[in-house]
């Protein structure tokens, strides 16, 4: 299949989940993840209508940008290094994966030198895998009232990778215990964050993080096609 039809498939697939959780479709950003993949398949999924994009490394940012349409909006979905932050700032719409202080910190100190506001989301790592980085749930609130205190950063939400499961549904906890915790902080009121993004559900489970709550999804293989 093409990239259009997978697309639009995939879309067909978020508009459905939105009406069975009663939620309007336009509540929901799809990015097409397309990390791995050419230029030409961002210009395929562009020429669709898609506008969102996620890349798990800077790198591919930096090389896919300028070759492609000025009005994408490229996400910046994987584990950001300091070192590459200075890079990134002021060409992602949005870094989805901030999973230390330290981040937030080098984020703050390049965006204070080129007076940028920069809007992120904390990784949240719900079912403390070994193998993911982010916060655990009970360690986020601090994070998130010692980030808020940085002028240049602006939490805009959470992030969360959900194990891999065979069967969509063994995630459905994580994706509700995120939603919970992202009402329990809007509730407090923390200056300098808002709680409108919650970044959950990939091709294998995006159907059940919707119906939970996600206000973003991040899909590959279902655009694209394997890696
Ligand atoms: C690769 C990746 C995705 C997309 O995964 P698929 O299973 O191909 O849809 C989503 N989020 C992150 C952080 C990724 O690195």
């Amino acid at each position: 299949m093409m990239i259009k039809e997978q697309l639009e498939e995939v879309r067909e697939r978020v508009n459905a989940a939105c009406l069975r959780a009663g939620r309007d479709p336009k509540s929901v950003t799809l990015i097409a993840v397309s990390k791995t993949k050419p230029a030409q398949a961002v210009q395929e999924a562009y020429e669709a209508g898609a506008r969102d994009f996620g890349e798990n490394k800077v790198q591919e940012i930096l090389q896919k940008q300028p070759a492609l349409p000025q009005d994408i909006r490229w996400h910046m979905i994987g584990h950001l290094q300091r070192n590459k932050v200075h890079q990134v700032i002021g060409k992602a719409v949005l870094i989805h994966a901030v999973d230390s202080l330290r981040l937030a910190e080098q984020i703050e100190q390049e965006a204070a030198k080129r007076n940028l506001d920069v809007d992120v989301l904390l990784e949240i790592n719900v079912a403390k895998e070994e193998s993911k980085y982010g916060f655990f749930l009970e360690d986020a609130e601090e994070a998130i009232r010692r980030i808020s205190a940085l002028p240049h950063v602006h939490i805009k939400g959470l992030m969360t990778i959900a194990p891999f499961v065979e069967n969509p549904e063994e995630n459905r906890g994580i994706f509700q215990k995120l939603y919970q915790f992202s009402v329990d902080i809007n509730d407090k009121n923390i200056d300098n964050v808002t709680m409108g993004v919650l970044s959950m559900g990939m091709s294998g489970d995006f159907e059940v993080a919707i119906e939970e709550g996600a206000t973003m999804v991040r899909v590959g293989t279902s655009i694209f096609g394997a890696r």
